[in-house]
């Protein structure tokens, strides 16, 4: 199989979890297994050691992204900043809310995470509507970071996310797409 389908074979799909009518994609079996966990990781870091991608830090968001940002990023030698949902971050904080399907949601990042003009690697797991890596590159930059590029595993095409993203000039890196 092609790199895409292995990894896709190791993905699971929950249907109607949250709510009905959704198929979750649940990742939580590439990491378990510790040859795919390995593979799935090396495809980032091997992508990002390139001198011209390298970033001088990862960003991970809440909460798969934690798990994917923090490996690639202490397998690059760099530092990882967690984006977390509101309330969890103790320090000062810059916030940004963006619309859900039903509701808001908002997201920090603390203030000293990164330095003005770093270029940061911007993590998580899957891409939907695109609405919560975009509130990710705009807390970035209102620190004065380039966020050189967004990364994850899976990509849900279909839901327009990242054709957004490309649109408003963030490059994208997905392994995996479900129609
Ligand atoms: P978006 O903001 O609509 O792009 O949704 C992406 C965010 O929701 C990411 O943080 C994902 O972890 C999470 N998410 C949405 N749908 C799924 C799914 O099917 N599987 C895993 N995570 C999902």
């Amino acid at each position: 199989p092609s790199f895409s389908d292995y990894l896709r074979e190791h993905i699971r799909t929950v249907p109607d979890w949250p709510a009905p009518g959704v198929q979750f994609r649940d990742i939580t079996p590439l990491l378990q297994d510790p040859k795919v966990f390995r593979i799935l990781i090396d495809a980032f870091v091997h992508r990002y050691m390139d001198h011209d991608r390298r970033p001088d830090v990862v960003a991970g968001l809440d909460a798969r992204g934690f798990i994917l940002g923090a490996v690639v990023a202490y397998e690059l030698g760099v530092g990882f900043v967690p984006i977390r949902k509101k309330g969890k971050l103790p320090f000062t904080t810059v916030e940004e809310t963006y619309e859900l399907e039903y509701g808001s949601a908002t997201v920090e990042l603390h203030t000293d995470s990164v330095h003005a003009g770093s270029r940061v690697l911007l993590m998580d797991d899957l891409i939907a509507t695109g609405g919560t890596m975009m509130a990710g590159k705009k807390l970035l930059e209102k620190l004065g970071a380039q966020v050189v590029e967004g990364a994850s595993i899976v990509d849900l095409p279909e839901l327009g996310g990242s054709t957004r993203l490309r649109a408003a000039g963030l490059d994208l890196y997905t392994l995996v797409d479900f129609a």
